[in-house]
C-alpha cells in the first residue's frame, strides 16, 4: 500500500477559486484595498541577501510587534503561516488524542472538521439554532475535550457577544477553548484577547489576511497563556522550524506600524457592507446583519446555484457551500463601493429576469 490509510481517508478543504483574468472577485473574503505604503516600502528596500539565511525560528521581531499591539508579552504570541496553520497546530497541540470530543458548530469554518480528521481528534458538531445563532447553552453543557468558536462565525457572518463566548471558556476551564477571530476586526463585538490574561485555557487566533490586506503573505497568530503558546511552539518545531518566511515577517511587522490606514480601510468596508445589506434586502434577499467582511444571503425565489452561475456569467465570483441548510445561500465578500454597485446591478437584472 503506497498511500497511508490516513491519507486515503482525507477529504481536503476546497479553497475558493483564484480566477485568472478580469473578474469581480467576491468569493474568498479578501480585503479589496491594497496593503499599506509601509508594506510597499519594506518590500522595495528588503535586503535580498537576508534570503540566504534562515529566518528567525520564532519570528521574534514580529512577535514582539504583535505583542505590543495586543498589549501582551511576546511569550503570549505564536505566529504561523496563515491562521489556518496556527489552527492546525492548535488542534494537534490541545486536542490530539483527546478522550472527549472537541466541540464546534455544524455550520462553521469547514477546516475544523478537516483538522479533526487529520489529527485523529474526536469532535462533535453542535447544530446552530434555527436563526443561525450558536447554541451557547449546549456548548456549555456538553462534556468536552475543547471547543472552537469562530466569532464572527463563517459563513454565517454572525457574532455572539463576548460574554456568551467567555461563558463557554469558563464552562470548560480545564481544556482549551479557541476563539477564531479571523473576522473580528469588522465586528461590533470586541476581541477576547484581553481575557487571555485571565483565562489560561483561552486561545485567540487572528490573521493578517483580512484587515491588513495580506492574504497572499500568509501570516496568522495566536494570543494566549504562555503555557499554551509554548505547546504550540513545540508542535511547530516537530513540523517545520521556520513556517514564517523572512519576507512575510518583515511585511507583517510593517503593516502593524500602519494601523491608521487599516482602520480607515476597515471603516470603509463596514460602510459598504451596510449599503450592500440594504441593497440586497431591497432586491428580496434575506440575510442576517453581518459582523464580518462578507454577507450570507438567500433569495426566496431563486436557488443558490442558479444565482451563483448567473453572477459568474457576468464575471462576478461569489462562494456557496454544500449542506441542506445553507446550499441556497451565497457568501459574498464586501468589495469596494464600485464592485458593490456592479454586484447589486447584476443581481437586479437576474432577479427581474433580464
Ligand atoms: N478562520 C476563518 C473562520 C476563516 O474564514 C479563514 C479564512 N479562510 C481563516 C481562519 C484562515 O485565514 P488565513 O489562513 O488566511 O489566516
Amino acid at each position: 500500500m503506497i498511500i497511508s490509510k490516513l491519507a486515503g481517508a482525507l477529504v481536503p478543504y476546497t479553497a475558493g477559486e483564484q480566477p485568472a483574468g478580469k473578474t469581480i472577485k467576491l468569493n474568498t473574503n479578501e480585503n479589496p484595498y491594497p496593503p499599506s505604503d509601509g508594506v510597499t516600502e519594506i518590500l522595495r528596500t528588503f535586503d535580498v541577501s537576508r534570503l540566504r539565511l534562515y529566518p528567525q525560528p520564532d519570528a521574534d521581531a514580529l512577535r514582539s510587534a504583535i505583542a505590543r499591539y495586543e498589549g501582551v508579552n511576546a511569550e503570549n504570541i505564536f505566529v504561523g503561516n496563515g491562521s489556518d496553520e496556527v489552527l492546525s497546530f492548535a488542534f494537534a497541540a490541545f486536542f490530539g488524542g483527546n478522550e472527549l470530543p472537541v466541540l464546534f458548530a455544524d455550520v462553521t469554518y469547514s477546516f475544523y472538521r478537516i483538522f479533526g480528521t487529520l489529527y485523529g481528534v474526536k469532535y462533535k458538531e453542535i447544530p446552530l439554532k434555527e436563526d443561525f445563532r450558536l447554541d451557547i447553552a449546549k456548548f456549555k453543557s456538553e462534556k468536552a475535550g475543547g471547543a472552537v468558536i469562530a466569532n464572527p462565525n463563517a459563513p454565517t457572518s454572525m457574532a455572539e457577544s463576548a460574554e456568551d463566548v467567555l461563558s463557554i471558556v469558563k464552562a470548560h476551564s480545564d481544556v482549551a477553548v479557541i476563539a477564531d477571530e479571523a473576522y473580528a476586526d469588522f465586528s461590533s463585538v470586541p476581541s477576547l484577547t484581553p481575557y487571555t490574561r485571565e483565562y489560561e485555557n483561552l486561545l485567540v487566533v487572528k490573521t493578517f489576511s483580512k484587515r491588513r490586506s495580506l492574504a497572499g503573505a500568509r501570516c496568522g497568530y495566536a494570543v494566549g497563556n504562555a503555557e499554551l503558546i509554548k505547546t504550540l511552539r513545540t508542535v511547530k518545531d516537530c513540523f517545520n522550524s521556520y513556517p514564517v518566511n523572512a519576507v512575510t515577517a518583515a511585511v507583517a511587522e510593517a503593516s502593524i506600524a500602519d494601523d491608521a490606514y487599516f482602520k480607515e480601510c476597515t471603516r470603509k468596508i463596514i460602510d459598504t457592507r451596510e449599503r450592500m445589506t440594504a441593497g440586497l434586502r431591497e432586491l428580496g434577499f434575506e440575510l442576517p446583519d453581518s459582523d464580518a467582511n462578507f454577507v450570507f444571503a438567500e433569495h426566496g425565489a431563486f436557488g443558490g446555484e442558479f444565482l451563483q452561475n448567473e453572477l459568474r456569467k457576468r464575471n462576478i465570483v461569489v462562494r456557496r457551500f454544500g449542506g441542506e441548510r445553507i446550499k441556497n445561500r451565497l457568501r459574498i465578500t464586501v468589495g469596494t463601493d464600485e464592485q458593490t454597485d456592479l454586484l447589486l446591478a447584476a443581481l437586479k437584472d437576474i432577479v427581474s429576469g433580464r
